[in-house]
């Protein structure tokens, strides 16, 4: 059969993906019966938190439930502008420019950096995201072994003398929850002549003195140029932003495609937004909860000798390695109300496949609890024991 009978292309794509166990499902859920929800990013508790909701109705009061048109045209309103001023104080840089997404923050970044002249070096597990932005480029992108500064130096060396080379890396790895050797990467990058891009995706809000992530004010941007930071994790609503020079901001106001050509965020998402940096300022008791949380979760995870990973972040996966195990330990934790994240091959490598479980300041220690014990009869159940009835 000719390959331009669609159906049937789509059908055998399918039939393949089924047939190696990576077919993945949706599942709704209603506003009344959401479940102890361990899956998530929500690391600080906003996202739920009733002043969001409530600055999000008086910024779409105001400025309109949407923003009418991109940036360039006729849709920057005040309340985007006051959030970009708000995001460039939180992160220690002259400007910030706000993204409707993380994924078109990257992709748009790195196809305004780079072009086919450029070097993009890529940790391994970096996010899809990176990977896809260096690619809408046309640039070569080489991954060097994951936080391997080693293999990172070695691959600058062999690059061309004369071309430009950026190093990208995510702040806190998505998947694994291990922060970047960020000194490392400066020093690297510096050695090189490279610049150095961080997204700093699942950091901000959580790590840093003042919840500015894991570059923020600690790395200026002589030491770190790119910084990327999202809203839609620990900040609870969405969109992204991009922090660096006067020149960084607007050659990309100029030059990314993704920004350019896309309508501005609801200026309702940018007002609940700032709400969200107003509770991060005012509230640094939510981040040393979800620290207490980190540290209880890992003490009993290891007296329970849960395959525990090296992470000090709310990202804590147990890495179980059989994708076909992770459903069952994700469906008998389901089975109790829990949500985890079940993540398989192609987002992780082969035979690392694992439960991605996060933590959150909204937690609670019976929450916790609930989580363990569930963990603790997965165990069992999977040493061949006869699993306690919840
Ligand atoms: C989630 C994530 C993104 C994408 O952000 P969205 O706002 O969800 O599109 C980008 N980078 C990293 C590291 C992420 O974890």
């Amino acid at each position: 059969m000719a390959n331009h009978d669609w159906s049937r292309r789509l059908a055998e794509r399918a039939g393949a993906h089924r047939e190696r166990g990576l077919w993945r499902q949706r599942r709704t859920l209603s506003a009344g019966t959401a479940p102890l929800d361990f899956a998530g990013n929500d690391y600080l508790g906003l996202a739920r938190d009733p002043r969001l909701a409530e600055a999000m109705a008086q910024g779409a009061r105001r400025y309109g439930a949407g923003a009418r048109a991109s940036h360039l045209v006729s849709g920057h309103l005040e309340v985007h502008a006051a959030l970009e001023a708000r995001l460039a104080t939180l992160t220690g840089r002259p400007r910030a420019l706000l993204f409707s997404t993380g994924y078109m923050a990257n992709l748009g970044t790195l196809q305004a950096l780079c072009d086919v002249t450029t070097r993009v070096f890529q940790d391994r597990l970096n996010h899809a995201s990176l990977l896809d932005g260096a690619r809408l480029a046309g640039a070569v992108s080489r991954r060097f072994h994951h936080a391997d500064l080693a293999d990172l130096d070695r691959l600058l060396a062999r690059c061309p003398a004369d071309a430009p080379r950026l190093v990208v890396s995510d702040g806190v790895f998505s998947m694994d929850g291990d922060i970047a050797d960020i000194s490392g990467l400066i020093e690297t990058t510096r050695r090189h002549a490279a610049w150095l891009m961080v997204d700093d995706a699942h950091g901000l809000g959580v790590l840093g003195e003042a919840g500015d992530g894991c570059v923020g004010r600690t790395h200026g941007i002589d030491e770190v140029p790119v910084l990327v930071g999202t809203l839609g994790k620990a900040l609870g609503t969405a969109g992204a932003f991009v922090a660096g020079s006067e020149a960084l901001i607007e050659h990309l106001i100029q030059f990314a495609r993704p920004y350019v050509y896309t309508t501005a965020q609801p200026p309702g998402v940018a007002a609940a937004t700032l709400a969200a940096l107003e509770i991060l300022a005012t509230e640094p008791e939510r981040r040393r909860r979800l620290q207490a949380h980190i540290r209880r979760f890992r003490r009993e995870a290891r007296r329970l000798g849960l395959p525990l990973h090296e992470s000090h972040t709310p990202i804590q996966p147990l890495v179980l390695g059989d994708g076909a195990r992770v459903m069952r330990w994700a469906e008998r934790l389901a089975a109790r109300g829990i949500a985890t994240g079940a993540i398989r091959p192609p987002t992780v490598p082969r035979g690392q496949a694992r439960l991605r479980i996060t933590l959150s300041a909204a937690h609670t220690d019976a929450d916790l609890d609930a989580l363990l014990e569930g963990l603790a009869a997965c165990q069992a159940r999977d040493a061949g024991l006869r699993e306690v009835a919840p």
